[in-house]
């Protein structure tokens, strides 16, 4: 089934009406795993940015369909109510507020979203606990601060809360970033764990390593705010061995 097509989505960055993407045109079934990949600056994260409704962005042409409903008619929350998750490059800080209870709020707005009941902070334990142990993270985490946490931990944050909150498509910029190689296998065995025959994955990556563990059906080179090229795993093998410059579109 049909979960995401984007079709010339084009794109300026708000104040500078820099264009940042050129006609991307992408699509996701449900199942899929897809990765991008790109040299830095490519737009990678902006494309990212821009399927979540990142008002630093204008949308300028183009239309996205996720699930059947225009996207770009949603606000940022509504994207995520609807069961988009994305993980940004770098996450946004919230001052003063624990994991704990960020993730419980975040929770909650999901099931009143969803005409359900919402849960307590002590009964929502086990909801969490579970989601804990699968990631091997210590139950002292939840008490840190969203914006005390390390590189690897706000990775680690991330994966949380998308386990907590689940999502038809998650889209993860540079999961990979800042983990030894330890870390990354736990990161991906926890992604590796959250799918499902009906949900999917955009994997935004700079380096292969991370599909040695998660491993795309398809992958897209990204140049210049644009998807110049699609293949299956062997494209990012093909890019390994040659560089950007062997699957470059000049
Ligand atoms: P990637 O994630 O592939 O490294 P980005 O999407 O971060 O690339 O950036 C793509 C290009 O757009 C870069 O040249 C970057 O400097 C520029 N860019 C993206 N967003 C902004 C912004 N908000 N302000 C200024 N430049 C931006
Ligand atoms: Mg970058
Ligand atoms: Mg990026």
């Amino acid at each position: 089934e049909l979960l995401l097509e984007v079709r010339g989505l084009s794109a300026v960055i708000s104040e500078s009406k820099k264009e940042v993407l050129r006609s991307v045109d992408l699509t996701v079934h449900q199942g899929e795993i897809h990765a991008i990949m790109g040299r830095n600056g490519s737009g990678k994260s902006t494309f990212s940015k821009v399927l979540a409704g990142h008002p630093q962005y204008e949308v300028t042409g183009g239309v996205v369909t996720f699930k059947g409903q225009n996207l770009l008619d949603m606000d940022p929350e509504e994207r995520s109510h609807a069961g988009l998750f994305t993980s940004f490059q770098d996450p946004v800080e919230i001052p003063g507020i624990s994991n704990y209870d960020f993730l419980l709020m975040a929770y909650n707005a999901r099931q009143k979203k969803l005409n359900r009941p919402e849960i307590g902070p002590i009964e929502f334990f086990s909801v969490v606990d579970p989601k804990l142990a699968m990631l091997k993270m210590e139950k002292g985490f939840l008490d840190g601060h969203v914006n005390g946490a390390s590189g690897g931990q706000k990775k680690r944050s991330e994966i949380l809360q998308l386990a907590v909150l689940g999502a038809d498509l998650c889209i993860l910029d540079e999961i990979d970033s800042g983990l030894d190689v330890d870390a990354l296998q736990d990161v991906a065995k926890a992604i590796n764990g959250l799918l499902t025959p009906d949900n999917s994955i955009l994997m935004i990556t700079h380096y292969r390593r991370l599909l040695d563990y998660i491993k795309p059906a398809y992958v897209h080179i990204m140049e210049d705010g644009r998807i110049i090229k699609t293949g299956d795993a062997s494209l990012a093998k093909q890019l390994e061995e040659g560089g950007f410059k062997a699957v470059s579109a000049t």
